[in-house]
């Protein structure tokens, strides 16, 4: 009979993985949660994070589940109660959460308080062993086990090992399993401002031509932007002063909230989107941006993320530990993921490419197509059903 470190071994401590662990704590399944840089949770308190996430209903619920939701601090979570999107011409759309029957279209949170409530949890977790800085240097799977030798030489092995370590997995590189990757030769600039205007639970979002430009609200009328543009604008917009950016930036929202004051500089992060053909190989599965990358002009990448996590673990709860890491188990996972992957890939895509796109036909139709859908009760209905 094989001795094993671990029934679960996950590689990548970011939000994904860490979640993973968290909603395994109930199981009795043993986990280790094996982290590349040491967590260091030491901000200034009165300072915001310019990583902000819009975090679905469901995302929601798989925290509430773990318990996690009550540890985050109220006061810096924001209800997104409305949507106004526009167009690069004419009309806008507009979503309102009680038209769609809801208390709130999404929650506004900071990555990084998430990610300290997500590592305090794992602190009492009685079956998680959370292993920080640990690299791993090589893998090998036989019929029984994934076995990793890390960097220090120590080895770990495990019935399941899960690759949760972001876009450029190494466990997913181990595996052979190589993404189709789509450089949308853009960058995702981010950066929080305080708005003169109250936001009212507003988050905006403009399809410029330009690129995608959404203010999400914080809490006491601070926004976060992310705008997703080219090499030149994003240079010139990290080459501005903070009183420049915020001129910028509440210009190109038409001043909606009035004047800006930036709060957080600048930061810029590549844009890609990777399809990856297969989620599971003999004893590894691969969870969140390791599975999947999209453009964040849905704000959906973590959402996903979340989304594996919960069916993940609802498979891997309902059967013995010894067949955690089967490969019949986990391509039920594959094939659960699959489509709702896609689905929100395609869909970011396709209005990515959509609006990136100076053809008259098309910019006629697609300001049309803004202006219909929002005639649409019906409609709006399904886009956020969907989108939740
Ligand atoms: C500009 C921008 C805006 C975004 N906005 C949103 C949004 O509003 N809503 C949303 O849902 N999503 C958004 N996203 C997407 C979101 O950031 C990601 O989907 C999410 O962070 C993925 O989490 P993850 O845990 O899978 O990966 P990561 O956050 O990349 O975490 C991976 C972890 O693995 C560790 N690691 C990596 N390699 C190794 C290794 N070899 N050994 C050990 N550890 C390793 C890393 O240190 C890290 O902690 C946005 C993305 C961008 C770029």
């Amino acid at each position: 009979m094989k001795n094993f470190d671990a029934d679960v071994l996950i590689v990548g401590g970011g939000l994904v993985g860490a979640a993973l662990a968290l909603a395994l704590k109930d199981t009795p399944l043993s986990v280790l949660l094996l982290e590349g840089r040491e967590p260091a949770f030491d901000w200034p308190a009165d300072s915001w994070d310019t990583r902000i996430y819009a975090v679905s209903g469901s995302s929601r619920k798989l925290l509430e589940q773990t318990g996690v939701w009550a540890q985050l601090d109220a006061a810096r979570l924001q209800a997104v109660q409305t949507m106004l999107i526009f167009g690069d011409s004419g009309p806008e759309l507009r979503f309102d959460a009680p038209e769609a029957g809801l208390e709130r279209l999404a929650t506004i949170l900071e990555s990084r308080e998430l990610q300290r409530a997500l590592w305090q949890a794992l602190q009492a977790c009685p079956n998680v062993t959370l292993l920080t800085p640990a690299e791993p240097a090589q893998l090998a799977v036989d019929a029984d086990a994934a076995t990793l030798t890390l960097a220090d030489g120590r080895t770990l092995s495990a019935r399941l090992l899960i690759g949760a370590d972001g876009a450029q997995s190494w466990v997913r590189r181990q595996c052979a399993i190589e993404p189709q990757t789509h450089d949308y030769r853009q960058f995702g600039v981010v950066a929080n401002f305080s708005a003169e205007k109250p936001h009212r639970a507003t988050a905006f979002q403009w399809f410029r031509t330009d690129g995608v430009l959404a203010w999400l609200p914080l809490p006491q009328d601070r926004i976060s932007m992310v705008w997703s543009c080219p090499a030149a604008l994003k240079d010139e917009l990290l080459a501005l002063d903070a009183l420049q950016l915020a001129a910028r930036v509440a210009a190109a929202g038409g001043e909606r909230l009035g004047a800006l004051q930036t709060i957080t500089p600048a930061a810029a992060f590549p844009l890609r989107l990777n399809h990856v053909p297969k989620l599971v190989a003999p004893r590894v599965a691969l969870v969140g941006d390791a599975a999947h990358t999209v453009h964040p002009l849905a704000g959906q990448g973590v959402n996903l993320g979340f989304g594996d996590v919960a069916e993940l673990a609802g498979i891997l709860s309902a059967v013995l530990p010894a067949r955690c890491g089967d490969l019949d188990i986990l391509r039920r996972y594959e094939r659960a993921r699959r489509e709702p992957v896609y689905l929100m890939q395609g869909v970011c895509h396709g209005l990515q490419q959509l609006f990136n796109n100076n053809n008259p036909l098309l910019k006629a139709a697609r300001n049309f197509g803004l202006g219909a859908t929002n005639q649409s009760a019906w409609l709006k209905r399904q886009l956020i059903r969907q989108a939740l």
